[in-house]
């Protein structure tokens, strides 16, 4: 539990600069293990998958993993596996089916009212279930000349009313990015809600900054941010702080996670979690089934498992407590919520 009267709602002057931690980020799996107490002969160096997506994860995010455990649930997220490299039925490259809702370079407009942008290619951390390790990331990352492209799809489309930052992280771009294109959008009248939705200040709470809050808050746009957390041990006082200097500017704060196999497959950790994000002002938004992306399928449960924890879920906590329940099916006009027959 987080003691509220500490957080000031401001940054603190002595965070290290994000920008260095982001490169300081362990790469290497034998440090990784070292950090940790672990035998790095207890690990799967995986050279087969860190090739395909490398182990990223930042310091921050390890000193919140437990010491000598190799099925800590952070670590679970991050560590590539041999597995991951074995074909699966059913699980494909592009499981959302993003490239045909992609008719601009870095722009995906799948659902009414809102467009989501990928702002940035790169991510602080690589989760070994992301949906996007597949994504033609190089060819959706405009420079400054070709966003021109996106603003002016945003600016023909006035049924478009809110813009969705993505990624990667969004918030691995640079803040003199981020302000230019965020008055870009405020500059299209039609556009009332920019949504932000990153993991970057869960794993490196110092990237909430004065100069991202000034981006965040400078235009006429209305901010949310949406965080990505799946498992309460994710919550530090750090991220407390980061959550609190954004609410103090008027944000609202969501979360989203994703139900996975060994890491949160269990009522009491995700009604924690649900817990720990209130406790820090965050409000649960929604639960993800696995996207059946290929080297995800270690991460899944059975449709019975997850329904049957879910229905528990509802059982223990507050309703506002408690996140939705989706999935994403390639095709339909939004997130479609999964509700378990009784
Ligand atoms: C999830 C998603 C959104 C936002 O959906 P909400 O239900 O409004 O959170 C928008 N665009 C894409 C492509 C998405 O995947
Ligand atoms: S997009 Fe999100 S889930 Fe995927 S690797 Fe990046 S931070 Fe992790």
């Amino acid at each position: 539990m987080i003691p509220h009267h500490t957080l000031s709602g401001q940054p603190t002057e002595q965070m290290p600069d994000w920008q260095t931690e982001l490169a300081n980020a362990v790469t290497d799996i034998t440090e990784l293990a070292t950090l940790l107490d672990l035998d790095p002969a207890t690990l799967d160096p995986s050279a087969a998958a860190q090739a395909q997506f490398p182990l990223r994860v930042p310091h921050a995010f390890i000193a919140r993993m437990r010491k000598g455990d190799p099925n800590d649930p952070l670590l679970l997220q991050v560590l590539p596996t041999d597995r991951e490299m074995l074909p699966t039925p059913g699980y494909s490259n592009d499981p959302l089916e993003e490239a045909d809702a992609n008719p601009i370079p870095g722009l995906i407009h799948k659902y009414q009212g809102r467009v989501l942008l990928v702002v940035s290619p790169a991510c602080a951390i690589h989760c070994r279930y992301c949906f996007r390790r597949h994504f033609a990331y190089a060819d959706n990352t405009p420079g400054r000349e070709r966003w021109q492209q996106a603003l002016a799809y945003i600016a023909a489309d006035t049924s478009i009313r809110e813009v969705i930052y993505s990624g990667g992280d969004p918030l691995a771009a640079n803040d003199q990015k981020l302000l230019w294109l965020t008055e870009q959008i405020a500059a299209i009248p039609h556009i009332k809600r920019l949504r932000v939705h990153t993991r970057l200040p869960v794993v490196i709470p110092a990237r909430i900054n004065k100069a991202c809050l000034h981006w965040l808050t400078a235009t006429r746009l209305q901010a949310v941010v949406v965080l990505h957390i799946n498992h309460g041990n994710e919550i530090d006082s750090a991220l407390a702080q980061a959550v609190a200097a954004i609410r103090a500017h008027g944000i609202i704060v969501f979360n989203q996670s994703v139900l996975l196999r060994d890491i949160n497959d269990c009522p009491n950790i995700l009604q924690s979690l649900n817990e720990g994000l209130f406790d820090i002002g965050v409000i649960p938004y929604y639960l993800h089934r696995l996207d059946k992306v290929a080297g995800a399928a270690d991460f899944d449960i059975s449709d019975t498992e997850m329904h049957a924890i879910y229905r528990q879920l509802l059982t223990l906590d507050s309703g506002y407590l408690t996140p939705k329940l989706v999935v994403e099916i390639p095709g339909h006009g939004s997130k479609t919520p999964l509700t378990p027959a009784d």
